[in-house]
């Protein structure tokens, strides 16, 4: 590169030279007549002064351009350099707010925001550092007075919306999600915090209404979509059966169940409804269905309810022809294990049962179920006892259990009794807690 200039360098300074050797060898004329005056002079010496003049007619036009940029460069130099002491100032609020120093984190957010013109990051730390130092109000100042610009609105919202969460007050973090919601539907997590508060709330409508929203948006699965729908509809059916709606809770499980077709509960308490209401056949078909895939206590107990008049040897019969339906299932023998032993066919209960203690330990339900033939076919109490005292030790049952917080719920519902959470409720075989000997320091 350094070649190629000194190259062109020495290409131009031999034209010029060679230029002036020229002009000076045949100088020419120019006569210049201007009124009376009369000029006269070399065309060399003419063509110098012209080349002289247009350099200083750039010169002279360059500087000038200067100048009337210079107020805007000014003004945009200091702007910079307010830019830089407000992120500076920004940096400092920052670090101040991760080391806990609340007073200094708000005087570098006051000063950032004067000097960025109010940015919402400035702002925003104002309102931690309001946080930190416990100063409610002018937490709300500030979340206030984001909410009134447009472009800071949604952050704003959400600060308020925290706010309202963190002290307890469902009501208005409600209100304000769905304020934050009309703004923008797609922000992250907000149509399940909507959901989880509208639950709280007890608006199961609305928070049916989120679900499909939140499906239609994609930002939920169709299968945990419905199956929530399932559990909202399930709910509001409870809500039905409460205030003596029975034609509004059929539908309302009849549609949990056509969207959840494995929803147990929801399929126990649509078959009781429809037994009751003279619809045996679908009842019956609706478990029996169940069944094929998903045995369940709760389902053979309400096939039972179905036909409660029945003498106990012909529920035996029926409770066999639900189990056939899942024949090889452990909840199949124990299904006619206890119709057998309501029957008092103790040797058809102890066949049963037989089948199940040869695949595996006994669960808790199973040792029950022996103690009571020991006690009801021979009156054997002793024999009954050692099956009861084997309870503590036995496999324990599949309960609903809370996936949350471990919460073991007699019944099902659709948000936990302990924690509150929706949709954890799971049918599953709880850990047994051992408690280990007390430690003994071998040196005492
Ligand atoms: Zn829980």
């Amino acid at each position: 590169m350094t070649v190629f200039r000194i190259c062109i360098f020495l290409i131009v300074a031999t034209t010029v030279i060679l230029a002036e050797v020229w002009l000076a060898t045949n100088p020419g004329s120019v006569t210049i007549f201007w009124g009376d005056h009369r000029i006269d002079t070399s065309a060399a010496l003419f063509l110098h002064f012209f080349i002289i003049f247009c350099l200083l007619s750039a010169f002279v036009y360059r500087a000038w351009v200067a100048a009337k940029r210079m107020p805007k460069q000014i003004r945009h130099r200091n702007f910079l350099g307010k830019q830089r002491r407000g992120y500076e100032a920004l940096s400092a609020s920052l670090i101040s707010l991760a080391s806990g120093d609340s007073d200094n984190a708000m005087r570098h957010a006051k000063k950032a925001s004067l000097l960025l013109d109010s940015s919402a990051s400035a702002e925003l730390l104002a309102a931690q550092a309001a946080q930190l130092a416990g100063d409610t109000a002018k937490v709300h100042e500030t979340y206030h007075s984001l909410r009134q610009k447009p472009e800071t609105a949604l952050l704003g919202l959400r600060g308020l919306m925290n706010e309202a969460l963190r002290v307890g007050n469902h009501s208005e973090a409600l209100r304000l999600a769905n304020e934050t919601y009309r703004l923008n539907p797609n922000a992250d997590g907000l149509w399940l915090q909507r959901l989880e508060l509208q639950i709280k709330k007890g608006r199961w409508s609305d928070a049916e209404e989120t679900v499909v929203e939140a499906i239609n948006r994609k930002q939920l699965s169709l299968k945990t979509g419905n199956r929530q729908r399932a559990a909202i509809l399930y709910e509001r059916a409870c809500i039905a059966e409460r205030k003596s709606e029975k034609d509004l809770q059929l539908s309302l499980l009849d549609e949990a169940v056509k969207l959840e077709p494995g929803f147990i509960i929801a399929t126990v308490k649509l078959a009781e409804l429809l037994g009751l209401e003279g619809n045996v056949k679908r009842a019956d078909k609706l478990i029996e269905k169940l069944w094929s895939k998903s045995p369940h206590p709760s389902l053979a107990a309400a096939y039972r309810a179905i036909k409660s008049d029945l003498d106990p040897l012909m529920q035996v019969k029926r409770i066999e022809g639900l189990a056939s339906k899942n024949r090889r299932h452990f909840e199949s023998y124990l299904a006619i294990a206890e119709a057998a032993i309501v029957a008092k066919l103790w040797g058809e209960a102890r066949a049963q049962l037989k089948i199940v203690l040869e695949q595996g330990d006994p669960t808790s339900r199973v040792c029950r179920l022996m103690a009571n033939i020991e006690e009801g076919e021979f009156g054997n109490i002793d024999q009954s006892r050692y099956w009861l005292d084997r309870i503590a030790s036995a496999e324990l049952d599949e309960v609903w259990l809370c996936n949350n917080c471990g919460f073991q719920a007699s019944v099902w519902q659709a948000c936990c009794k302990n924690c509150g959470d929706f949709d954890t409720l799971l049918w599953a075989r709880p850990l047994r807690v051992v408690s280990l000997p007390d430690y003994q320091d071998p040196s005492i």
